[in-house]
């Protein structure tokens, strides 16, 4: 059985909820996708019943704070964890190239030598190109540079135990250049910063974001059976899963799904 644990569902400035990141976990591993803002992440973990030292492989899609911050508390508290022996095994970290310099910087400016003295022993990064495929926990995971204008970001492809793929766009809007990582999966996880119809009070085109409407005509006419949207606004939270599967579900016909934090979702 494969899941997916959701530990943030927002965007950068959330306040009720973490930022948007999550795990694949199946037999063979548990893989960490973005690690959201800060130290949120050790709640989240917390309160999810995760444990660090399941954790050996991370996945970095770009370098925006609200999805890297967190990376240097899971460097922070595995780091730890390897240097008084509480962790077996390797931290495996694949990002592209400006983002491992940025980490290192930022990890010699904020942490213990002990934790930075990991790094290249025990802590390993590893670069990743556009239609790189990983084999990684028993699966195999492709890569995908999703064609971002406004910093390098990358997609990838996650295959399931029962063979399907699960595709993560990023944090930004469908391009078609990646229709050939995009167009065989049965999961899509996509970005959908607010309901269409509050498109004049949240302004996600500014941003470089998409509405719930788009992500769900895109999810229609690709076919897709089951898509993800997250990366929202916070505003009204409580509310948030019913409006945006209303106003979701008039374009698109497949499994909608608007988790909350920490919800599981059972991919297969
Ligand atoms: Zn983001």
């Amino acid at each position: 059985m494969d899941q997916l644990i959701v530990l943030g569902t927002g965007n950068a400035t959330v306040t009720k909820c973490y930022n948007t990141c999550f795990a694949v976990k199946g037999e063979e591993g548990t893989i960490l996708c973005d690690a959201g803002g800060g130290n949120g992440i050790l709640a989240q973990f917390e309160r999810a019943n995760m444990k660090w030292d399941d954790i050996h492989h991370l996945l970095i899609t770009h370098a925006h704070s609200d999805h890297l911050l967190g990376v240097v508390w899971v460097l922070r508290i595995i780091g730890t964890m390897i240097s008084s022996k509480k962790y077996e095994g390797d931290l495996h970290i694949y990002c592209h190239s400006s983002i491992i310099d940025g980490l290192v910087q930022m990890a010699n400016l904020t942490l213990q030598k002990k934790v930075t003295s990991l790094i290249g022993t025990r802590i390993l990064f590893h670069t990743i190109f556009d239609g790189q495929k990983e084999s990684i926990c028993g699966r195999e995971i492709t890569f995908f540079d999703i064609h971002s204008t406004k910093l390098k970001q990358f997609g990838f492809t996650i295959q399931l135990s029962s063979g399907e793929m699960l595709c993560c766009l990023g944090d930004e809007p469908y391009n078609p250049l990646c229709a050939e990582y995009v167009q065989s999966a049965s999961w899509l996880l996509c970005e959908a910063f607010c309901l269409y119809e509050d498109r004049d009070i949240f302004k996600p085109y500014e941003k470089h974001h998409t509405t719930v409407k788009e992500a769900c005509e895109l999810a229609q006419s690709l076919s897709v059976p089951n898509l993800v949207i997250w990366h929202t606004e916070d505003k009204r939270i409580l509310e948030r899963k019913r409006l945006y599967t209303a106003e979701g579900q008039a374009y698109y016909k497949g499994n909608l799904l608007v988790p909350d934090d920490l919800e599981v979702i059972r991919l297969c």
